[in-house]
């Protein structure tokens, strides 16, 4: 009888009696010793004891905590699956009896290929032959050379002939393809570290039928077992993807750093968003297992020496509903303007300056003025996280992906504010006396000192108050403000009140900006900053970049009179089930500049809500108006991104935004769409037609309804003031 067929017949009498077994035994492998030794004898060859008695440890591995929407919806969570996993303890060494490494080895693929399962493999060698080597990056490439023990310009021949010599795969036993297999999985045990103290996670997820094979045939596998643990899943992948994170496995950099705090080499981390900022709430702590095996690899005892403990579930701020509008808010605008326009075709109500590459992206976020919370953080464009570790293995292979969509534009990305910084020095302006009320500055269509540059398209706004200046966004009003403020004031005092240049810590990782100070602008261009300069970071051009974050927390510090909250997108942390509420974060103000700076605010409000009254056409369906500051930042020759930041409602505002579409124009033309989300639940691309307002009609359902939105995002917090 060949091995084939030898399987096919105890699978036939075996299999309802292991699946019975199996319930109760899977964890640990444990099998029925007399079938061991039946297995053996029809096997035909002798089976010597692996080892001796022993006992190993063995982690166990805590649930990781989940992460939710603020409804609750489970983003990240886990799945319970079978693991096949490889111990050392009660492996053989390759060369020391009839069987070793490989010959184990070689045995579960059997099984695997058979079922048409996946393992893990991660050399940059095609699997198949022909075989050539995968495109992975250069640093990584040399890597594997190096470790294996061949020349950087080795062929991938060579390296398949190092793969079989380093492990002793035999060529008269195995073929190509297997040395290869064998090849690859001896490799990233190496890699991994596999040791008394690390086993190795061969293949994750696999069958039943899988399972129930590689039972049967244990005495023959020694050092195979198969565990049950989980593995962590992404629900719903397209939502909040810059935002939520996902897993990765443990570097050997980062194994070195983390050993000590509980990590195996086997272990998995968060590679970024949610899931690398809160770690170490969400890790858990691993219990421990003891395993005690006699000569036969029979179990005689499993003790749970340490409970693991669960790791604690995180809930957002932001409702996936909410966000997705959000999503489509910018895409909308980007399609609807690469629709209607293009270079050499612009249209003054849709794009007055079309890019060769069109309108490429954009960034949206939408935070609650009186507490911080970010509502939305929409990125466009935008994946899967699913697909993420493909994404940035390509990304990093020096083929970029176009309009680079793993970057989080909200969150890390500066772009230069343009006009929308003009809200910045109102504030500063008034603040510092450069300006009050009542000061009038008269534009005649250019400045008259430095290299006199010129307002708006060089035409004259005539003389102005800080209001009218703000809503006509006349520039020469602003360079005339800057100079009085002066470059270091204006550095420090934009800095100190609304954070730029600086990190807001919002939960995830995130950008700084910077702002241009004097020695910001010497160490960037390495000459002292002039006149010429500062009056330019007065209008939000020079140096200065701002995140959307920091735009949308600039907005929400004007609309709610001079508090800057930190923004924030972790609402509260809870045990793993969320049955129990371990900690709700609250609001947190890190600056409190109300007092003695009501008219300022007043004032810089006022200009906002004139400039939404301008544009009044755009919002007539609206029973309740925004107000907000535009912005056409310089991109490059005559290129421009736009902006525009705001709050609404204009009186008793709930909400601040801002809006940045890259190579486009009119992101001002986004908020009658931001509304409709945010109040009425609502919102639909404009689609094929030509509309010069972006949107789509209210409904006559939603002018009936109170906002959804507003429901659920109770304004209840109470601020405290950051220690
Ligand atoms: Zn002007």
């Amino acid at each position: 009888m060949d091995r084939k067929e030898f399987l096919n017949k105890i699978s036939q009498v075996g299999r309802m009696v292991f699946v019975a077994l199996l319930m109760l035994s899977l964890a640990f492998g444990c099998v029925i010793r007399l079938l061991q030794i039946q297995i053996a004898d029809t096997y035909g060859f002798s089976v010597e004891p692996p080892n001796p008695t022993r006992t190993v440890t063995q982690s166990i591995q805590a649930v990781r905590g989940q992460i939710a929407d603020s409804q609750g919806r489970l983003l990240n969570t886990n799945e319970t699956v079978h693991k096949v996993i490889l111990q050392r303890a009660f492996l053989p060494f390759q060369g020391e009896g009839e069987i070793g490494e490989n010959e184990v080895i070689a045995g579960v693929l059997d099984v695997l290929i058979r079922h048409e399962e996946e393992w893990i493999d991660n050399i940059p060698v095609s699997p198949t032959p022909k075989f050539r080597f995968i495109n992975v990056p250069q640093d990584d490439m040399d890597d594997f050379k190096n470790k294996i023990g061949v020349n950087y310009d080795a062929t991938v021949k060579n390296c398949i002939n190092a793969l079989a010599k380093n492990y002793k795969i035999d060529s008269d036993k195995y073929d190509e393809q297997m040395i290869r297999y064998i090849g690859g999985i001896r490799y990233e045990m190496e890699t991994m570290d596999f040791s008394f103290q690390n086993r190795y996670v061969l293949a994750e997820d696999v069958s039943m039928d899988v399972i129930i094979e590689l039972m049967e045939m244990t005495l023959l596998l020694p050092g195979v077992d198969v565990v049950q643990e989980p593995i962590r899943v992404y629900n719903d992948g397209t939502a909040l993807a810059h935002i939520r994170g996902r897993m990765t496995s443990i570097s050997a950099e980062q194994y070195e750093l983390l050993r000590d705090s509980g990590y195996s080499r086997n272990d998995t981390i968060g590679l970024y968003g949610i899931e690398e900022s809160m770690e170490s709430t969400l890790r858990g702590k691993n219990g421990i297992l003891e395993i005690t095996r006699d000569s036969l690899w029979e179990i005689i005892s499993a003790e749970t020496t340490r409970e693991a403990q669960a790791g604690n579930s995180v809930k957002l701020t932001i409702d996936t509903e909410f966000q997705r509008m959000a999503e489509g808010i910018i895409q909308n605008h980007v399609d609807h303007i690469n629709r209607h326009t293009g270079p050499g075709r612009p249209n003054s109500e849709i794009n007055r300056y079309p890019t060769p590459e069109g309108a490429t992206s954009g960034a949206l976020v939408v935070m609650d003025v009186h507490t911080g919370a970010i509502l939305a953080m929409a990125n466009y464009p935008t994946y899967d996280v699913n697909d993420y570790i493909d994404l940035l293995l390509m990304e990093n292979s020096g083929e970029p992906l176009p309009n680079a969509p793993l970057r989080d534009r909200c969150g890390e990305w500066g772009f230069r504010p343009g006009s929308t910084f003009k809200i910045i020095t109102s504030v500063v302006g008034l603040m510092q006396g450069a300006i009050t009320k009542d000061s009038r500055i008269s534009c005649g269509g250019r400045y008259h000192l430095y290299n006199k540059p010129q307002c708006w398209g060089g035409s004259a706004c005539g003389s102005n108050s800080i209001s009218d200046a703000l809503c006509v966004s006349c520039n020469v009003f602003y360079y005339e403000t800057g100079r009085r403020i002066g470059d270091e004031t204006l550095a420090e005092e934009a800095t100190r009140l609304f954070g730029i240049g600086t990190d807001l810590n919002i939960d995830i990782r995130s950008g700084t900006g910077r702002m241009t100070s004097p020695e910001l602008y010497y160490n960037l261009i390495g000459q002292p900053m002039g006149g010429a300069d500062l009056i330019q970071a007065a209008i939000g051009q020079s140096e200065t970049l701002l995140t959307p974050i920091q735009m949308a927390t600039a907005a929400a510090t004007v609309a709610n009179g001079g508090v800057r909250l930190r923004p924030y997108l972790v609402d509260s942390v809870w045990n793993y089930d969320y049955t129990e509420l371990i900690d709700e974060i609250k609001p947190q103000i890190v600056v409190d500049f109300r007092e003695g700076n009501e008219e300022t605010f007043a004032l810089t409000q006022l200009g906002m809500k004139k400039r939404a009254a301008m544009d009044s056409k755009y919002f007539a369906e609206l029973p309740i108006k925004p107000a907000y500051k535009t912005g056409t930042p310089e991109l490059y020759g005559n290129y421009n991104n736009s902006a525009v930041v705001g709050f609404y409602p204009a009186d008793n505002p709930q909400i601040a935004f801002s809006v940045v579409i890259e190579g486009g124009d009119k992101a001002f033309k986004a908020i009658p769409n931001i509304i409709h989300a945010y109040h009425y639940g609502e919102f639909e691309p404009v689609g094929e037609e030509l509309s010069i307002y972006f949107h789509k009609p209210l409904s006559e359902g939603a002018k009936q309804i109170k906002g959804r939105v507003a429901d659920v995002n109770p304004w209840v917090k109470q601020p405290e003031t950051v220690e």
